[in-house]
């Protein structure tokens, strides 16, 4: 029932946890038809980006701080031919993406400081999600406004209220209160009636 798997690749140097590389991506993506929507937290990220658009990224999404031109990154995202994401971390400023928002398709907003699942999440980045919609909306862009970290049945409507139209879920959906079917459909219902 989801719209895409979201991958949280992490390199135990950008971030304290160590997940997974191209080639766990590249294995999954022979299962799925799903678009991959792939989160880098890796430093320095530009040297990998061909590697993850290899192993089968529909999305890649990088942190500014993970690279030394955000721009050319970006643009090495788009010559690969796949969507571009920047990713701002709850202390990361919004006035970091202006230079790119004609360039990308994809804005992520982390909820948590990212590294690991099931944080709860902060609270104050209502309000950041309240303005990167402001300034897509100002350059008229049709960028996805993205939510990661602390997305959950109560939380949604938070979010969806604030400008975002995709989000991401861990915890939420992966957990032993119910199936993973049932708990996107849960999650989905929110949606509906937000
Ligand atoms: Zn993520």
């Amino acid at each position: 029932g989801a719209d895409m798997i979201h991958v949280d690749v992490m390199d135990g140097h950008f971030v304290p946890n160590l997940t997974i590389g191209p080639p766990v991506i590249e294995a999954l993506k022979k299962h799925s038809s799903m678009i991959f929507d792939v989160h880098l937290m890796i430093s320095p990220v530009h040297k990998y980006i061909e590697a993850y658009s290899n192993a089968g990224a529909d999305i890649i999404t990088i942190h500014p701080e993970a690279t030394e031109d955000l721009k050319s990154s970006i643009s090495k995202i788009k010559k690969l031919k796949k969507k571009a994401g920047v990713s701002l971390n709850p202390k990361t400023k919004i006035d970091t993406i202006l230079d790119v928002l004609d360039e990308i398709d994809l804005v992520l907003i982390m909820r948590v400081n990212p590294g690991f699942g099931g944080q709860s999440y902060i609270h104050s980045c209502t309000s950041k999600i309240r303005k990167v919609r402001g300034m897509l909306d100002d350059c008229s862009s049709s960028a996805d406004l993205e939510v990661d970290g602390g997305v959950n049945v109560d939380t949604v409507k938070e979010v969806i209220g604030a400008g975002a139209n995709a989000f991401v879920a861990g915890s939420a959906i992966f957990n032993d209160k119910s199936s993973v079917a049932e708990n996107v459909s849960a999650l989905r219902e929110e949606m509906r009636t937000s």
